[in-house]
């Protein structure tokens, strides 16, 4: 039985989620992919094949520091393993090599760099390796954030071992595009795919779509008061970041900012501040988190939308790590989607600075959007958000999922104050809007009535251009005017273009200085008012 091996080697009494399922997939000599979130016990699911098979176990690994600490706890179970990277004295290094080739070693942990040094192949070639397992597998993709360019030497170097292993590759990283890459990158061959332990049942989700900054604002300000106990409110930029602390504090929570901008010696006073309970609430961008390990943490909320589903239930999860309830509540704005949408082609422009390829450039965009569909569908849809997180990621446990999750704003019918927002969006933004004049409404009116802008002029005793920027205005806001008709594709291009080097959606100016002289104003106009409408 395998629980008995788990006992013997690593005195634990029973699995986590997913992991005899690993263990035993490896052990019938499958390619296995394993995506558990980070704390699952990735390493365990490699280790103990390596011990009950017997064989020789290859682990790739990219830190340094974590090999030996693994290392350190396998000998400490008096299992035989070592490390071999860059660390090494030459001394200790052919001695490490030597271990490996007469098998006094089970598990030897390696540096990826290691595959491009020409004696450490040359011992490739001489051993027999039962399992390849490559931890951290989400490096060689360009979509795991952390990429590294010599995990792309592994499928190769598997490919030309005379006795092909087993290969395992683990990842915390469940997006279906990591994923894809890991099975191509490393040439696995029908891999099984194991996805578990995504479900966190003490974790209860909220999440409300296109709330304006001060219902966001107040939102937050009701929640916080409603939650006992501190947690983190995300934004998406610095600014926002402080903004809501300053909002906060001047209702009565203690609360405090914390981002990159800080100094190094602030940014740590703070957040031994929150770890200590010094403040209800922590303002912060997504630079806070990375190795925070406050258990009891009872709400993270995003004032912002990230913008990928993955990186929004990475940061939703660090709350409730003592397994106590816990809220996760996203709330957006209605601009962020527009933020994301300009960062998306801003980095289009980037690269083709750069040169890229253009289908290069086409797919990372589609990646890109697709990310953002996913988390607003996550935001937009009617049923069970926890069902829409398991089924994202693919994870297996979804299949015991009961209908009802009882902890998500859909399951519990959960009924947010609010204004009424099922008016028909034109209407609502023609009324509330009051920058929107009678004057253009009356344009927008007659444009509705199928008149031209010209014709409309006419009618109306003004000129062409005043029609044409009410027309703009209303567009802004909602309305209904087919811009199309004005500019092209490619000059929208332009015009985007000009804008980010021009830094500043504020101003046009600048952003005409960027375009050829006669270029016309109208065009710069339209693509502004593109900008502001997707705010909405
Ligand atoms: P990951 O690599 O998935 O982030 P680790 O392999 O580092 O996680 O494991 C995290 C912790 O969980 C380790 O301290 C490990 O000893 C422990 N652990 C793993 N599996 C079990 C288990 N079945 N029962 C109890 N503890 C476990
Ligand atoms: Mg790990």
């Amino acid at each position: 039985m395998l629980e008995d091996c788990l006992k013997q080697y690593f005195t634990f009494d029973s699995f986590r989620p997913g992991q005899k399922e690993i263990v035993q997939s490896i052990l019938d000599g499958q390619d296995t992919v394993a995506i558990l979130p980070t704390g699952g016990g990735k390493s365990l699911c490699y280790q103990l094949p390596a011990l009950i098979n017997n064989n020789l176990t290859l682990v790739v690994s990219p830190l340094i520091a974590l090999m030996r600490d693994q290392v350190d706890a396998l000998q400490a179970r008096g299992i035989p393993a070592t490390f071999i990277n860059s660390s090494l004295s030459p001394e200790e290094m052919d001695e490490r090599l030597q271990d490996v080739r007469d098998r006094s070693v089970q598990i030897a942990y390696v540096a990826p760099e290691r595959f491009s040094s020409e004696r450490f192949r040359r011992l490739l070639g001489e051993i027999r390796i039962g399992l390849f397992a490559v931890d951290e597998a989400h490096c060689i993709s360009q979509w795991g954030h952390d990429f590294r360019p010599d995990y792309r030497l592994l499928g190769g170097q598997i490919a030309s071992l005379k006795n092909r292993p087993t290969v395992a590759a683990f990842t915390a990283t469940a997006t279906p595009e990591v994923r894809d890459d890991i099975v191509a990158g490393l040439g696995l061959q029908n891999p099984q795919v194991h996805v578990r332990g995504f479900d966190r049942p003490n974790l209860y989700f909220f999440a409300r779509p296109k709330l304006k900054e001060r219902e966001r604002q107040h939102e937050i300000v009701r929640l916080v008061r409603s939650i006992e106990g501190s947690g983190i409110v995300y934004a998406l930029t610095r600014k926002h970041a402080e903004e809501l602390a300053q909002f906060l504090n001047e209702q009565g929570i203690s609360a405090v900012a914390y981002h990159a901008g800080l100094e190094k010696a602030e940014r740590t006073r703070v957040q031994r501040a929150f770890m200590d309970n010094q403040f209800k609430v922590i303002c912060a961008t997504v630079a806070f988190g990375m190795g925070i390990d406050k258990a009891d943490i009872r709400f993270v909320i995003h004032a912002g939308m990230p913008s990928t589903l993955e990186g929004y239930y990475q940061e939703a999860g660090r709350a409730g790590r003592d397994g106590e309830r816990a809220y996760c509540i996203l709330l957006q704005g209605g601009r962020d989607k527009s933020l994301h949408h300009f960062f998306i082609n801003q980095s289009r422009f980037e690269m083709q600075d750069k040169g890229k390829p253009e289908r290069e450039i086409e797919s990372y965009l589609a990646t890109k959007y697709r990310q953002l569909r996913a988390i607003e569908h996550y935001l937009e849809r009617q049923g069970c958000r926890r069902r829409a997180i398991l089924e994202y990621f693919g994870d297996e446990a979804i299949s015991q999922l009961a209908e009802n999750c009882k902890a998500c704003d859909a399951c519990i019918n959960f009924q947010w104050q609010s204004e009424s927002r099922d008016k028909a969006l034109v209407e609502k933004h023609l009324e509330k809007k009051s920058d929107i004049s009678d004057s253009i409404l009356e344009s927008a009116k007659l444009y509705q009535a199928g008149q031209t802008p010209d014709e409309i002029a006419k009618i109306r005793s003004l000129s062409v251009g005043t029609v044409f920027s009410h027309l703009l205005r209303w567009y802004a806001a909602g309305g209904d005017f087919k811009v199309e008709d004005y500019i092209t594709p490619e000059e929208e291009k332009q015009v985007f273009a000009a804008m980010v080097r021009a830094g500043d959606l504020s101003r046009l100016t600048p952003i005409k200085e960027q375009l050829p002289d006669d270029f016309a104003w109208e065009k710069i106009k339209i693509v502004v008012a593109k900008v502001q409408r997707i705010r909405l």
